[in-house]
């Protein structure tokens, strides 16, 4: 059994508030948000980051994005406008190691990120 937590919130076994699921991937709202809406996309697969990507995940990866897109529509943040971020290893931010994409909106976003 993984100790993956996002693995975890994947298949079941760690509840979270669902957005929007299909069989590859699962969107669900952040712990933590950084936003009115922050909503994490993720593949149900374990992979660690972006660069544990191979050049043969390009339909995935176009497939992860599109979500969070559907995402932002069902949020209502379209219009408005929103930001897709993926931290990735030390440098990147990232904490959980499990791909994710994050969707933030319902706010202005600032430049530089932080
Ligand atoms: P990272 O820093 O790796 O890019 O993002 C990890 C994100 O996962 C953070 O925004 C954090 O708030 C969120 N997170 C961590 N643990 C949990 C959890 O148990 N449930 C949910 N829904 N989000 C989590
Ligand atoms: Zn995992």
């Amino acid at each position: 059994m993984s100790e993956c937590l996002f693995c975890k919130i994947g298949s079941g076994q760690i509840p979270a508030k669902i957005v929007l699921q299909d069989d590859e991937i699962l969107a669900f709202e952040d712990v933590n948000p950084q936003a009115p809406v922050h909503v994490l996309v993720i593949p149900k697969r374990h992979m660690e980051g972006l660069s544990d990507t191979k050049p043969g995940d390009k339909a995935f990866l176009g497939h992860l994005f599109e979500a969070a897109i559907r995402v932002a529509e069902k949020k209502g943040i379209t219009d408005s406008g929103y930001r897709v971020v993926a931290n990735q290893g030390r440098n990147g931010g990232q904490t959980v190691f499990h791909l994710h994409l994050h969707v933030l909106g319902g706010r202005q976003m600032t430049w530089p990120p932080g």
